[in-house]
């Protein structure tokens, strides 16, 4: 069967990529190869011509993709209305290649104060050495970011919400505004997964996630992906070759696999955040949550505008006054919740969080702590936050 664009996403997951199946199974082959043979010297020349041309990415050669590789990405496409998707080793290096392909030196790139830690340093580190410079702006800043552009400013990065802080960004209106001015908007849309929100269908060029969080959905892929519009495409991919960017076809597949249960988990993460969530608001310890899908979160409004659901990921701030070691004690005593990085799959997890901040107030610093709802019955994890919490109170 092949995609629909009129099919909602739910059913997009299920469909996206199908049609390059081989006897007669429900999935694609998984197809290793570098080496790729054409029939003739004029076969080679059509397949570049075809592709200098922006037509579909030819089968050349392993490191442009497969058949594997082109079942996702057309997923990826279909569920963004994008116009091409590409898979990369990591969310980080999907992060980097999306920010470094639009910039030369001299350059200049606006990034959100809440955005992804590594995205900073790579920013602060890498970019720097190649004269390009970034500024760092209030997340929430809205239509005052057109002041923050120079004639020199490229690329306008989002990140909505922050997978720390969690504010929301006004996408559609920021989008808009680079466009304006020339420059090319990119949002890390890791939180919201291509299920819930479709950042191009609202002006912005390109939307990266880390696959590895809910579209692998079981801990055990590392990957990125870029989903680009037309207008992005050709520098984009330009700089896509230019590293040799490829991934193998076995973590395509499981990518694949990931989508096709996507909306399914998803629907039980965001179920299990909610009764956390109600759980932590109990607690007289407990200052906020941060989860744009709640009723009292100043993203509340924006979310419900943008997006059509939540994910299992939110912060929990404590009150000031509780001492860090209690925080600790409390971490450290929790059993079924995992202590470690990353989100996305079907375990929790609960980390302590530090956000860091440059250009807005931090006031997160030894009070703030991030949770991932997984798929477990959520009696048994809040039977494991009682024990946590007594340990915080002991
Ligand atoms: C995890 C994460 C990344 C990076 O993904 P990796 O695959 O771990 O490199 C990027 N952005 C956000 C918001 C993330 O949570």
């Amino acid at each position: 069967m092949s995609s629909d664009q009129q099919q909602r996403p739910a059913t997009q997951l299920v469909t996206g990529g199908r049609g390059r199946e081989t006897f007669e199974f429900v999935n694609p082959p998984i197809v290793r190869g570098s080496t790729v043979l054409h029939p003739t010297v004029a076969d080679m020349k059509a397949r570049i011509a075809a592709r200098n041309a922006g037509a579909d990415e030819p089968i050349t050669y392993g490191i442009y993709g497969g058949p594997t590789h082109q079942a996702f990405y057309e997923a990826l496409n279909t569920l963004e209305g994008g116009h091409r998707s590409w898979a990369l080793p990591s969310g980080l290096t999907a992060c980097a290649i999306a920010l470094q392909a639009f910039v030369r030196s001299g350059d200049h790139v606006l990034v959100p104060d809440s955005v992804y830690g590594p995205v900073r340093r790579f920013c602060n580190d890498t970019l720097v050495r190649f004269g390009v410079r970034t500024t760092y702006y209030d997340p929430r800043i809205g239509a005052e970011i057109e002041r923050l552009f120079t004639p020199t400013t490229r690329v306008l990065w989002l990140e909505s919400p922050g997978s720390h802080s969690f504010e929301m960004q006004d996408v559609p209106l920021l989008a808009a505004i680079a466009r304006a001015k020339g420059a090319i908007s990119a949002i890390d849309n890791t939180w919201a997964t291509p299920l819930y929100f479709q950042p191009l269908k609202v002006g912005v060029d390109l939307s990266v996630h880390a696959a590895t969080k809910y579209i692998g959905g079981h801990s055990d892929l590392l990957m990125g992906t870029v989903t680009s519009n037309e207008r992005a495409w050709p520098q984009l991919r330009e700089a896509l070759h230019a590293y040799g960017l490829t991934t193998s076809p076995d973590d395509c597949a499981l990518a694949l696999r990931g989508l096709r249960s996507m909306a399914a988990r998803l629907v039980q993460h965001e179920a299990n955040a909610r009764t956390l969530i109600a759980w932590f608001k109990a607690q007289p310890e407990v200052e906020r949550v941060l989860y744009p899908g709640d009723a009292d979160d100043p993203g509340h409004a924006l979310w419900k505008r943008d997006m059509t659901g939540a994910c299992g990921l939110f912060g929990v701030l404590l009150k000031t006054g509780i001492a860090e070691a209690k925080v600790h004690a409390f971490i450290d005593s929790l059993q079924l919740f995992g202590r470690g990085y990353s989100w996305g799959g079907f375990e929790s997890l609960l980390i302590a969080s530090f956000p860091e901040r440059t250009v807005t107030p931090n006031p997160f610093t030894g009070r703030l702590f991030r949770v991932h709802a997984g798929l477990e019955d959520t009696r048994d994890l809040t039977a494991d936050l009682e024990r946590g919490f007594a340990a915080l109170r002991g």
